[in-house]
């Protein structure tokens, strides 16, 4: 079977495919971390759906929770009327949001994607403050429908102003010695002021606050703060996407909750709806200029999702694992950083709670300069630039991986960096074995 549906999925599906390229798997059972193969074998998931299953594969919870819904006989489908199931989702993800925007906040249901939030989140900017540009930043990843994807970095630029984000190991303002935070807030601020060659005053800023498709770039909390305070001196709307670092996944239940700044749009999509495709944006009351019906859509009411997503925000609060993958993902970062010392190949590890990335490189030629020990913290860029990223070695992690049963992604913007996202429900045991196994695939890779 395991061959057969390969072979014919590979032959129907459009040339997009895209995980699937990489990891020839036909997965057919999942409890946890671990997904099981139509050939048999198992393998250690740190892919969790890009983030998706904070509480890992079928969660019992979770699975409670959609069941429950199923045997009380409610409906599955009513487009976004009010449900006890819905009351008890917002009532949920309310209970979670970070002081300043809990207070008077408001929901907007989108479709089932994160891109439909970003799509929501931009529109509502636009309309509140009668504007139509946008900031971005360079590496962003938002979505992949028009309007996120114009928000995102490397795609052509209808209306957006780009802004270069503090990645500090190949940092957009090559090695002046200074630090790439502070000349990024400080760009965005001349930029908005001047009064020849700047923009006019854009509808919204939208960013990461650890970009995870760019690379796995925690942005530093004093930058998020500056970027906050330029927004706010200009009343332009700050739209932070959490898509990706929703939910704990960072060490706090909202990354915002990291440099303590309230944003006023929160983009919020994958674990909210605990594995089942949900979508929403929070933002502060005041920003609600829209008339009844001026966003629609027809499936943001999606019962089962909200049951799930409802268990798994609780499960994450009550269990605080939040600060579980704080203190387990600083420890594997830990070890991240011992295996960099070990392997040149290795340009930088990053990573903020259980969100890590391993930068590969090609040294031959161009060794570049070695990089300080990673912390959340920036770094100041050396003088020497830091060597090519080799998207070759990182595709080699990720097969030497497959091969030792551990999923891993590769992203950022060159395709060098290998992604880590376990659930954060992994145990010491778990996070032992991923890093063994990631150990023997470098070392593997290598050679
Ligand atoms: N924003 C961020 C930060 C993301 O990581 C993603 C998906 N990786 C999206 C938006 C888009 O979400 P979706 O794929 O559900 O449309």
């Amino acid at each position: 079977a395991h061959e057969g549906i390969l072979r014919r999925q590979s032959l129907r599906e459009s040339a997009a495919r895209t995980y699937a390229r990489s990891l020839p798997i036909v997965p057919v059972r999942a409890r946890g971390l671990t997904i099981e193969g139509a050939d048999g074998r198992r393998y250690l998931d740190c892919l969790s759906g890009a983030g998706t299953l904070a509480l890992g594969h079928n969660h019992p919870v979770v699975l409670e929770a959609i069941k429950k819904v199923i045997d009380s006989g409610a409906p599955l489908h009513v487009l976004d009327l009010a449900t006890p199931v819905k009351d008890a989702f917002t009532t949920e993800l309310f209970a979670t949001l970070p002081r300043g925007l809990a207070d008077d906040a408001r929901v907007q249901f989108c479709g089932p994607a994160g891109t439909d939030a970003v799509e929501a989140a931009l529109k509502l900017v636009r309309t509140a403050t009668g504007r139509s540009g946008l900031l971005a930043f360079t590496g962003a990843y938002h979505g992949m429908t028009a309007g996120a994807l114009e928000a995102s970095g490397g795609a052509p630029d209808v209306g957006v102003t780009r802004l270069p984000y503090p990645y500090d190991y190949r940092c957009p303002f090559g090695t002046g010695g200074e630090h790439g935070a502070e000349l990024s807030a400080r760009w965005t601020a001349n930029l908005l002021d001047d009064p020849k060659g700047g923009v006019p005053r854009p509808a919204g800023m939208i960013l990461e606050p650890v970009q995870g498709e760019g690379g796995v770039i925690p942005a530093p909390d004093s930058w998020l703060r500056r970027m906050r305070e330029i927004t706010a001196d200009r009343s332009i709307p700050l739209i932070v996407d959490e898509v990706q670092t929703g939910v704990g996944r960072t060490g706090t239940f909202w990354a915002v909750e990291h440099s303590g700044i309230v944003p006023d749009v929160m983009v919020m999509s994958k674990a909210i709806g605990g594995s089942l495709p949900l979508a929403v944006i929070v933002y502060r009351a005041e920003l609600d200029a829209w008339q009844p019906g001026a966003h629609a859509g027809t499936f943001r009411g999606n019962q089962l999702a909200m049951a799930a997503g409802a268990a798994t925000l609780a499960f994450v609060r009550e269990n605080a694992l939040a600060d579980r993958a704080r203190m387990l993902g600083a420890r594997m970062l830990g070890r991240l950083r011992q295996l960099a010392a070990a392997h040149p190949v290795i340009g930088d590890v990053r990573g903020r709670g259980l969100m890590l990335g391993v930068e590969l490189v090609d040294r031959e030629g161009n060794p570049g300069h070695v990089p300080a020990p990673a912390t959340a913290e920036p770094r100041t860029p050396g003088p020497v630039p830091a060597a090519p990223a080799s998207p070759a070695l990182a595709a080699a992690v990720q097969q030497e991986c497959l091969r030792r049963g551990l999923i891993v992604e590769v992203g950022g913007r060159h395709s060098a960096v290998v992604r880590l996202l376990p659930p954060l429900t992994l145990t010491d045991e778990q996070a032992e074995a991923v890093l063994d196994r990631l150990a023997d695939a470098l070392a593997a890779a290598e050679r």
